[in-house]
């Protein structure tokens, strides 16, 4: 049975607009009583990054969320709602970006995923145990609610990579400091979602992300809301809207192989999804990985070839967010001129996780291929 993905255009975040078509991709799918129960506990997962207005199209839009809140409850479902953002207090993130005063109007409660607990997964291919929020294992079911982006790590960041925030707070960095290889990240982001098994992945495509995402890049109006219970598809047709081959991603390339979904096997189902390809959506299409083999012997490719993380220092303010997040012990970005300057980076300890870039409130830290690297891949 192919995969099916429900498509509907959505040109603005109106209300009653995003609400008809949250309705329509469902109604498409089968109905929202297929994914939720009445007598049930659901939790939604929007993407929650950090505290941003929505106009920086950088976390789920509050009225994708509310849409699909108001669509579940009419199921009779009892929902919740919550994620782990990269820095910072969750509530306070989804305030500046209007999910929580959503939430809060349509009696969706707030679960804290600070606490969590230990799960043996023995089918895991790669990781056999996770520590996962609390909120999210007492809940019944989990309805994801990604955003269109592009990513410097992972190259695009949708339905597979959202549940990395039910990893609670600061053991997602300890993560990136076990794979610092990009591939095997990508296998412990599929094996977490075979864990969770999200019932339902709604996509907020109605203005995406493009270009130094998942933070600081810039919007792109795409038009769509897109949905599937089938989160490598969802990804997939993701890719085919940002004209992104979907084997440099390795969330869906793995994901089809350890058999959490389709790439390949999809029915689209609603508009046409070629009518939301965006021919020149600025993603990163090159072959270069985005980060070496992780192994010892990677460390002088690593420094002269892969791509790293730079500081624009017009735009940093020493505000210190990137040193904060760093994983790396010492850290890989220090403030080795001192506080008040910008930080600098020792990319021989750095292991190209992209937290600093990702979380830089000013849109200060961009991912940049060394000269070597350019020169190597125009071959
Ligand atoms: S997070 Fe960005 S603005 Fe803050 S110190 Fe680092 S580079 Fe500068
Ligand atoms: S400097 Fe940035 S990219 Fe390098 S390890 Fe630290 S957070 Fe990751």
């Amino acid at each position: 049975m192919p995969a099916t993905v429900a498509v509907v255009r959505c040109d603005t975040y109106d209300e009653s607009t995003v609400y008809d078509a949250v309705g329509r991709g469902l109604d498409l799918l089968g109905g929202a009583s297929r994914f939720v129960h009445d007598v049930e506990r659901i939790l939604l997962k929007p993407n929650l990054l950090v505290g941003a207005t929505p106009d920086k199209v950088v976390n789920t839009h509050p009225a994708v969320f509310s849409a699909v809140a108001r669509h579940l409850a009419e199921t009779g479902a009892t929902l919740s709602w919550g994620d782990s953002p990269g820095f910072g207090n969750a509530l306070a993130a989804a305030r500046k970006v209007g999910i929580a005063q959503v939430a809060e109007a349509l009696g969706v409660t707030y679960a804290d995923f600070a606490d969590g607990r230990q799960v043996s997964f023995p089918e895991g291919e790669l990781i056999k145990q996770f520590v996962i929020a609390s909120a999210v294992l007492d809940a019944d079911g989990l309805v994801t609610l990604p955003k269109l982006k592009t990513h410097a790590l992972t190259r695009m960041t949708g339905a597979v990579k959202n549940q990395f925030g039910c990893v609670p707070g600061m053991l997602k960095g300890e993560f990136h400091m076990r794979m610092p290889d990009v591939d095997r990240f990508a296998q412990m982001l599929v094996d977490l979602n075979r864990l969770i098994r999200p019932r339902l992945a709604v996509m907020d495509g109605v203005i995406g992300m493009e270009g130094n995402g998942p933070r600081g890049g810039d919007p792109r109006h795409v038009g769509v809301i897109m949905m599937s219970e089938d989160l490598v598809a969802l990804d997939a047709a993701a890719c085919r809207v940002m004209n992104l081959d979907p084997a440099l991603v390795g969330t869906i390339t793995y994901g089809e192989r350890w058999n959490l979904g389709s790439a390949t096997d999809i029915e689209f189902v609603g508009d046409d999804i070629d009518g939301f390809v965006v021919a020149d959506y600025n993603a990163n299409r090159s072959r270069q990985a985005t980060t070496d083999s992780g192994k010892p012997k990677g460390t002088l490719a690593k420094r002269l070839v892969v791509p790293r993380p730079v500081i624009d220092p017009a735009k940093c303010t020493a505000c210190g967010t990137c040193v904060a997040v760093c994983p790396v012990t010492p850290r890989a970005v220090d403030w080795a001129n001192g506080k008040g300057v910008p930080p600098v980076h020792d990319y021989a300890k750095c292991i190209r996780c992209y937290c600093c870039q990702e979380l830089c409130p000013e849109r200060a830290i961009d991912v940049q291929v060394p000269a070597l690297g350019r020169l190597l891949h125009r071959k």
